[in-house]
């Protein structure tokens, strides 16, 4: 089956800048959006989203960092879905490693997020990957691949239009190290088979992202690899000319 999936970009601002310094940095990003442009996702902290409808209007896309599991109500400091489709949010980031690592205790957290955003309308960026220790041990196919079947559990297939996988090895993270582009793509291979198992063909048209010490000095090689339909950038998104580079390196390559 010939499957044309979107090239996506997203940048993940995680705990940083200032909500009035958010749409100074859009600006510097400087993106020339045409048709075969990579849709790009922007990730700022809550308190910005409010700030940058004007993004919207350049082309980009608004998405949130996280989400509550619970319905609007009584609990403090939790931030409902509904409040993030209200203010253009149309993407969610779902299982991040840096809010797995602060979530532990909570049994079935990912998987009722993502139902909740899904509900919601909200496309998820559903974020998986082994940690140093894993890969060391090579459990790292059984690891990504029980995440998968316990994450998604409550995802059906007439839902996937909305799921986006990032894959992110945790020992790649914010560290310089970058998985290498053979490294993904083994991976990402490993990831549509595992969804092939659990969905059959549909799953050929879920985008998987990957995501790691993504910077101007890998992304082409990052980008000229099958399965890789894009990625997600932390700390080089931060930096303009970097995140430009990137951005282009995804540029006019969706008809692969
Ligand atoms: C991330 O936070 O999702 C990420 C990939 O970070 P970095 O690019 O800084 O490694």
């Amino acid at each position: 089956m010939s499957v044309n999936r979107p090239k996506i970009v997203a940048a993940n601002w995680k705990m940083n800048l200032l909500p009035s310094d958010a749409m100074d940095l859009v600006a510097q990003y400087d993106f020339k959006f045409g048709e075969d442009a990579a849709e790009v996702v922007l990730f700022p902290p809550f308190t910005h989203i409010s700030m940058m409808k004007a993004a919207l209007q350049l082309g980009f896309k608004l998405g949130a960092q996280n989400c509550s599991l619970e319905q609007m109500g009584a609990f403090t400091g939790e931030i409902a879905v509904e409040m993030l489709t209200d203010l253009n949010c149309s993407h969610v980031l779902v299982g991040h490693s840096e809010a797995r690592s602060r979530n532990s205790h909570e049994n079935g957290w990912v998987s009722k997020k993502i139902r909740r955003a899904l509900d919601a309308g909200l496309h998820v960026v559903y974020c998986c990957g082994e940690s140093l220790e894993t890969r060391l041990r090579e459990a790292e196919y059984t690891w990504v691949g029980n995440q998968l079947s316990g994450d998604l559990s409550l995802v059906p297939a007439g839902e996937l239009g909305q799921l986006i996988i990032a894959y992110e090895p945790i020992w790649a993270i914010g560290t310089g190290k970058n998985a290498s582009p053979e490294q993904a793509q083994e991976m990402h291979v490993f990831i549509r088979k595992k969804m092939s198992e659990l969905y059959g063909q549909v799953s050929a048209e879920i985008p998987i992202l990957y995501g790691g010490s993504v910077s101007s000095a890998n992304a082409l090689t990052l980008a000229e690899m099958p399965d890789i339909d894009g990625v997600l950038v932390g700390g080089s998104s931060l930096k303009p000319i970097e995140f430009r580079m990137i951005f282009e390196a995804f540029r006019g390559l969706s008809e692969q």
